[in-house]
């Protein structure tokens, strides 16, 4: 529907009026727990499969743990994991407890992890061993974290609390969540670098997260689904999928991380049905040769998120599953809990390959003219601005970033470019913002250039996203010398990759040249340095 050039669709949905997602999780847990020993999720990497029950039972336990620790309600409490088998049990438990969980990448440099743990100052952390082995003597320098308690393996150092010592046996159906305000109280904060500068801390709330439940509960319940999820557990797309999707009894299958025959494999031996992917894997099926070697005539849906996706590709993927019915995609943003507008699977509504489909129900979408901020109509580029309740509450402990981030009618204003068309299906176009997507991570251009500008031979610095059809975009840094220096490309790039994670890299190389546009006010003109790129790419 479409009034005053405001987009929605359908009623909101309703939620609880308890307003606790812990309180959701565990009624849920316990519903799919009723009939026997479903199975929830299975790791793909090792075979163990685990029990709605076993999820339900862990959550309670270490949630009691937790607050025999001294864990209470306002609380921030961390995890730092790869995708493991203890991963959601302990953020449920943590938000049962009334607190707050917040999640790192372990890839993450020494000096991105310090950022974050400065922004949330947890009281507890969690973390794997891998991130232990990685980040330890960070960790350690945390002067909020009074405890580390250990995922897996052996304690790395004396006075870190081993995870299976800390859950105490409860009886699931005696025991009670903490009771929050849930328009109030924060369940998760995220990441998220939002329209500018350095990644800052998304704030959900219990009401958030549980209306984007509440949108996982209205896709049509489906018998026999498995669905196949690789997608990183820290951030908003892995944590909220899969956790609602076991809440409304999907099961799952997920793995650690991208690995072609891994992949291929799992997709085959588990009859997967389902697929949440980012556009990479997406191309992945289109191109890849390897993929015709493999079963995949499970697959029936495919849902597709995090960075643009061409009709094209999708068109390529779908040629070679000839059972699947449809490449789905969805858009939105940490600040959005996950998804603000997807495609609808139903037989009534027109899908347009290559949209980001419809508002969610409950979502109000405008486009605003990016110079005079008055809305659009249908097909006119703008900026899209989003409002309902699944927008953030803010960025914690920043005012200033959250004043800036919502406009004067309280929609947030999500840094993308794109339209709606006369039904109310949006098409994201280009991005405001600065952020680059590489393989569906958040790159924030400030982080990277900092580090360009700690080399001694750097004057100048401005870093923006090449376009690259497999992986999203690839940071490309614009760099001017100080006069005298003789620093090259490949001295740059070996100073660089040291400091940066993996994710953050300069995979798009560097590009020397004398000035970096700039706006009288100094602010770096990233559009026109965006264009020097895209004009390079045509003239190659
Ligand atoms: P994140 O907060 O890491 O999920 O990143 C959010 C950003 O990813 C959005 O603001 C968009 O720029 C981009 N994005 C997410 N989904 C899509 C999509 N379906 N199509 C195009 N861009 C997307």
């Amino acid at each position: 529907m479409i009034i005053n050039n405001v987009v929605t669709t359908g009623p909101p949905l309703s939620v609880p009026s308890h307003l606790s997602f812990a309180q959701y999780a565990i009624d849920k847990l316990k519903e799919n727990s009723e009939n026997g020993d479903a199975v929830a999720v299975i790791n793909g990497d090792t075979n163990q499969q685990i029990t709605f029950k076993q999820i339900l039972q862990e959550t309670v336990n270490v949630a009691t743990g937790l607050a025999r620790l001294g864990v209470k309600r306002g609380d921030v409490v961390a995890l730092c994991s790869e995708n493991r088998d203890e991963f959601m049990p302990t953020a449920l438990a943590v938000v049962c407890c009334g607190a707050t969980i917040t999640t790192y990448n372990l890839l993450y440099t020494k000096d991105e992890m310090t950022h974050v743990l400065n922004i949330s100052r947890p009281k507890l952390l969690f973390a794997s061993e891998l991130a232990l082995q990685r980040h330890l003597a960070t960790f350690k320098s945390q002067s909020s974290i009074e405890k580390i308690i250990q995922l897996n393996g052996k304690a790395a150092a004396s006075g870190i609390l081993e995870y299976k010592s800390v859950g105490v046996p409860t009886n699931p159906n005696e025991y009670e969540p903490v009771e929050v305000e849930g328009w109030k109280d924060i369940a998760y904060i995220l990441y998220s670098s939002g329209t500018t500068g350095l990644p800052k801390g998304v704030m959900l709330s219990h009401l958030n997260v549980l209306y984007s439940a509440a949108s996982f509960e209205i896709e049509n319940p489906l018998e026999n689904v498995v669905l196949l999820t690789i997608v990183p557990w820290y951030h908003a797309y892995g944590l909220m999928s899969t956790i609602n999707y076991i809440l409304i009894k999907r099961k799952l299958v997920y793995l650690n991380g991208f690995n072609p025959v891994k992949y291929l494999t799992s997709i085959q031996e588990y009859k997967v049905t389902n697929l949440a992917a980012v556009p990479p894997i997406v191309v992945f099926l289109a191109k890849a040769p390897i993929v015709e070697k493999f079963d995949l005539s499970s697959i029936n849906t495919i849902w597709c998120g995090a960075a643009p996706l061409s009709a094209e590709t999708i068109a390529g993927a779908l040629k070679r599953m000839k059972n699947c019915k449809g490449i789905f995609q969805a858009y939105g943003m940490t600040e959005t809990s996950l998804t603000a507008t997807k495609d609808i699977d139903d037989d009534k509504t027109i899908r347009k390959p290559g949209s980001a489909g419809y508002p969610l129900n409950g979502v109000k979408a405008k486009v605003v003219d990016i110079d005079t901020r008055k809305r659009l109509g249908p097909n006119e580029n703008g900026e899209i601005c989003l409002k309902g309740p699944l927008i953030m509450k803010g960025y914690y402990g920043n005012a200033e970033a959250t004043r800036d981030v919502f406009d004067e009618e309280g929609y947030l204003k999500t840094g993308d470019v794109g339209y709606y068309d006369k039904d109310g299906c949006f098409f994201i176009v280009d991005r405001l913002k600065e952020l680059i997507k590489y393989k569906g991570h958040q790159v924030a251009p400030a982080a990277v250039e900092s580090v360009v500008l700690e080399h001694p031979g750097v004057a100048e610095c401005g870093v923006v996203g090449a376009p690259d059809e497999a992986v999203g975009e690839l940071a490309t840094a614009f760099v001017v010398k100080k006069p005298g220096a003789t620093v090259t490309e490949k001295e740059l790039l070996e100073f660089t990759t040291s400091r940066l994670s993996s994710v953050s890299r300069l995979h798009g190389g560097i590009i020397f040249i004398e000035e970096i546009p700039k706006n009288p006010s100094g602010k770096i003109l990233r559009r026109a340095l965006k264009q020097k790129l895209l004009d390079r790419q045509k003239s190659k």
